[in-house]
């Protein structure tokens, strides 16, 4: 269930901004105090924060502005000041919406949900950003399917690239031929382990410095081969 927090010092002002949050089935908690406001939206986790500006306590213009110094989080401005300028402020300290008294409580609640579902998307996509590998001066985005070696791209094969990812994803452990022919080609696959070797040189032709010397993927003579972390 989504929590919002109402920072709110005129009683029914706050009751009724609490009543259509909690018939809109959110789980709200109220205070009337600035400053109780500022601790209790740092301390606890909540969906939303409507913040009134002149409280006692803090004004809530230094609770915006720490609040958003700290969280991210939709901070709904309800104020009884109509000035431009309190309106441009507030905005400028990092509140996502600014509402005037008197306000339409259900107004209210339609642009609650619409920043809490903005911010959903937001935290959802910067989530999905591309998987990347670096290690020294490699680097593998997986999901873009795309290798850097020292800033220089290179293009590799699907299987040449599978090989790669799954070695450097497990860095250090020691790896048979047999096991990363299961792994990269699949346990139907007919083919030769040989294949294996010819795929690892020439990733390293494409990686390595100095591919007799290889500095990423070591062979353990006799057992099969390493990625070096
Ligand atoms: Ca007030």
């Amino acid at each position: 269930m989504s929590k919002v927090l109402i920072i709110e010092d005129e009683t029914s002002i706050a009751e009724l901004e609490k009543d259509y949050m909690e018939l809109s089935g959110f789980e709200v908690d109220s205070v009337a105090d600035g400053e109780e406001g500022l601790k209790k939206a740092l301390e606890e986790d909540y969906d939303l924060i409507v913040l009134d500006l002149m409280l006692p306590g803090m004004d809530g213009f230094d609770v915006c502005k720490q609040i958003r110094d700290e969280k991210n989080v939709p901070i709904i401005i309800v104020s009884a000041r109509k000035e431009e300028i309190d309106k441009i402020r507030g905005l400028g300290l990092g509140a996502d919406d600014y509402m005037t008294k008197p306000f339409s409580p259900s107004e209210l609640v339609a642009r609650a949900k619409a920043h809490m579902a903005r911010y959903e998307r937001l935290v959802s996509s910067s989530q999905e950003k591309n998987k990347v590998i670096e290690i020294r001066g490699l680097k593998i985005d997986t999901t873009a399917r795309r290798v850097w070696i020292r800033g220089e791209e290179k293009n590799f094969t699907t299987k040449e690239f599978d090989l790669l990812v799954f070695l450097a994803s497990h860095p250090n452990h020691v790896y048979t031929k047999d096991e990363l022919f299961r792994e990269i080609w699949g346990m139907e696959s007919v083919g030769d382990i040989a294949t294996v070797t010819v795929h690892i040189k020439k990733i390293r032709e494409k990686i390595e410095a100095d591919s007799s010397n290889p500095q990423y993927i070591e062979t353990i003579w006799g057992v099969g081969y390493r990625f070096q972390a």
